[in-house]
């Protein structure tokens, strides 16, 4: 039976989490605790997915994630938070996790995300997966997932599109027009801002450094270029 992993302090949450994932079909291991949770963790490393709460009374639920990933790359991680700030989130990939959840949130929606992340993780051993390697970033087109240096890096629909335009013309320069049609299509009659405020995005997922990106690199007055 596929193991799920839930961490949450509050019971109430906790219990409600764990009656529905076992009636979904789940086996389901509970955690109150960081520490619990990483214990339990030793214990049962067939673990398919883990469910992480970010308020907790030892440890934040970030810190939990990037211990986690430490040693395993191949675990599916939903935070779950109350907040919905960027922040949360931004910080949540920086530390490795696939997916959010924000409370309140319905059980069908939560097994949902669950089903997805164990559907991926099977995924990941097809024999006929197309790949697309640039240093650190290998992109499986047939998945739709990108790595970077092992460790995924969760897209929404629309990075995913123009990463892929940027991995298939490695070094070429591309207008945002280029862009904005090879994403949304030629019909689309878009601000090119959206091209910018996405970039901008997918800036903070890949690149090591916002600030001085080396990746996607900015062709002033024109667009954007991937790799030298
Ligand atoms: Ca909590």
């Amino acid at each position: 039976m596929k193991k799920v992993l839930i961490l949450e302090d509050e019971e109430n949450i906790r219990s409600f989490v764990v009656i529905n994932l076992r009636r979904a079909g789940y086996e389901v291991l509970e955690a109150a605790t960081g520490t619990q949770a990483l214990e339990r963790l030793q214990q049962y490393p067939d673990v398919g997915v883990a469910i992480l709460d970010i308020m907790l009374p030892d440890m934040d639920g970030f810190d939990v994630c990037r211990r986690i990933r430490a040693n395993n790359k191949q675990m599916g991680i939903i935070m779950l938070t109350a907040r919905t700030q960027e922040m949360d989130k931004v910080t949540g990939l920086m530390t490795g996790a696939d997916d959010y959840v924000t409370k309140p949130f319905s059980p069908a929606e939560l097994t949902a995300r669950i089903d997805a992340l164990f559907r991926r993780l099977g995924g990941d051993n097809g024999v006929s997966s197309e790949l697309l390697t640039q240093g650190p970033f290998v992109m499986n087109t047939r998945n739709h997932t990108l790595e970077k240096d092992g460790a995924r890096i969760r897209l929404t629909q629309v990075e995913y599109s123009i990463m892929k335009v940027f991995m298939q013309n490695p070094g070429r320069a591309l207008s945002r027009e280029d862009i904005l049609a090879a994403v949304w299509g030629r019909d689309f009659e878009g601000d090119l801002k959206i091209v910018d405020v996405n970039i901008r995005r997918l800036r903070i997922k890949i690149e090591d450094d916002t600030t001085a990106p080396t990746y996607i690199t900015t062709v002033w007055g024109f667009g954007y270029k991937w790799g030298n």
